[in-house]
């Protein structure tokens, strides 16, 4: 008998059919006899219409109420789920965050969770429920509802395990586990059977939304087994393990991209000491964070540029807060664009293997496509584009690494071996 975590996302809850489908799903498990906590997010859409919402009632929506109409969401499948379960003759029980207790602090819209109380879920699942808990979801030291940010779930999922010390968390979601690029724009990308918490981790922050990043580092700190699968098929999913268990030798283990973020330019800026303080101040007191940054040289005439990028959704106002910097410090002017994305490839082999990056310029000039920033890391490469090329820089990328799936076996080759 095991202690089981499920996550089930939006896309496999989104209708009544697909709530029942899941219960089914889930009581399979439980007839198995094992211990089942299923966590689930909202309907797929759900939490984008309610943000339409707030954005219909304030330009830039409270934060608290924010996360006060964002939570209902989950609220809404976490009681139909035990509904279903209940209508299939067997005991179940759904909570809230506020319930359970996921404390977090109070830093509404991207809380961090401090601590779960799992005392309540032992004691239902003792008592041979089905505990649901509501994800995404936590509340503040002062009692005030919070959410950890899009993608929330997978994190409130991976923390439910941590805490109760389950055997393993398994992440429901509408592909079959994670790929060497994103399925649904490159059809050559590979499941991975098994990745690394660190390759996870640098996938996950650059794009690749299948795992939200504290979810992994959650997984990493606490050992915690993490199988991402379909919730459609029963095909086995990825791992996503330590280091040391990978059997695979590759030097990169994915291409991902990220179209959430905008470039900014800060040019003929004085070089002189303090001035990056100046300029990055009151981006950070406005809780903005900043992602790439590239200094230029000097220019000659003890002027330099500099060129950062921001989240899209900060792109407005950092250039609003840019224009009363420049004039502070005397820049020449601003200049940006949100229409950027920033390709990136990921693999733990890099660090033995030397000609990844030029391997990546060469492929990306080949298809004429302009590099504006460069970064890198031990086990990753990302490059800003224009937007319009991610589909072709995924491909080319994908193509040039050899990620795609091995080739199928052609007719002749299954005459020649009629049992394969
Ligand atoms: P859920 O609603 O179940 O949480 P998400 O939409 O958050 O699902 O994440 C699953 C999606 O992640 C997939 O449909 C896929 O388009 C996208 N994705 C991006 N990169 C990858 C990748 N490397 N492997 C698998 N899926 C990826
Ligand atoms: N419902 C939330 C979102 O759409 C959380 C989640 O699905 O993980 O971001
Ligand atoms: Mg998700």
């Amino acid at each position: 008998m095991a202690i089981i975590v499920q996550k089930f996302g939006g896309t496999s809850v989104g209708s009544p059919q697909k709530i029942k489908a899941v219960a089914d799903r889930v009581l399979r498990y439980k007839n198995e006899g094992h211990k089942v906590v299923v966590v689930l997010s909202a309907m797929s859409g759900e939490t984008n219409r309610l943000t339409d919402l707030a954005f219909q009632m304030q330009a830039r929506p409270d934060t608290r109420e924010m996360d006060m109409l964002l939570s209902t969401g989950e609220q809404v499948t976490v009681a139909l789920f035990s509904m279903a379960i209940k209508e299939a003759g067997h005991n179940a029980i759904s909570f809230l965050g506020d319930q359970v207790k996921i404390l977090t602090d109070s830093t509404h819209t991207k809380a961090r969770i401090q601590s779960i109380d799992t005392e309540k879920i032992f004691k239902y699942l003792d008592e041979g429920c089905v505990v649901t808990v509501a994800g995404f979801q936590g509340v503040d030291g002062v009692g005030d509802i919070t959410t950890l940010g899009r993608g929330g779930s997978d994190t409130t999922a991976v923390a439910l395990a941590a805490a109760m010390k389950a055997d393993v968390c398994e992440i429901f979601t509408d592909v079959e586990g994670v790929y060497t690029t994103d399925p649904n724009i490159c059809a050559k990308a590979r499941k991975i059977d098994r990745i690394s918490y660190d390759e996870m981790l640098e996938l996950a922050s650059l794009g690749a939304k299948v795992l939200d990043i504290r979810s992994v580092a959650f997984a990493k700190r606490y050992n915690v087994p993490l199988h991402v699968r379909s919730t459609f098929t029963e095909t086995e999913g990825t791992w996503v393990v330590e280091e040391d268990k990978i059997m695979e030798d590759v030097i990169v283990s994915g291409v991902t991209y990220n179209k959430n973020e905008a470039r900014v330019t800060i040019c003929g800026v004085p070089d002189q000491p303090g001035i990056a303080a100046k300029i990055f101040s009151p981006i950070s007191d406005a809780d903005i964070n900043v992602d790439m940054i590239i200094q230029n040289q000097d220019t000659g005439a003890g002027l330099t540029d500099m060129t950062f990028t921001v989240m899209r959704i900060d792109y407005v106002r950092t250039m609003e807060l840019l224009k009363g910097v420049a004039k502070e410090i005397g820049a020449k002017g601003i200049y940006g664009s949100d229409s950027i994305t920033k390709i990136s490839i990921v693999g733990v082999g890099m660090r033995n293997h030397s000609g990844i990056a030029t391997t990546m310029f060469n492929v990306l000039a080949n298809e004429g496509i302009n590099i504006s920033m460069i970064s890198t890391s031990e086990i990753k490469i990302s490059c800003v584009i224009a937007e319009k090329y991610t589909e072709l820089a995924v491909r080319a990328l994908h193509d040039a690494f050899v990620l795609e799936k091995p080739d199928l076996p052609s007719e002749a080759y299954e005459l020649d071996n009629p049992k394969k």
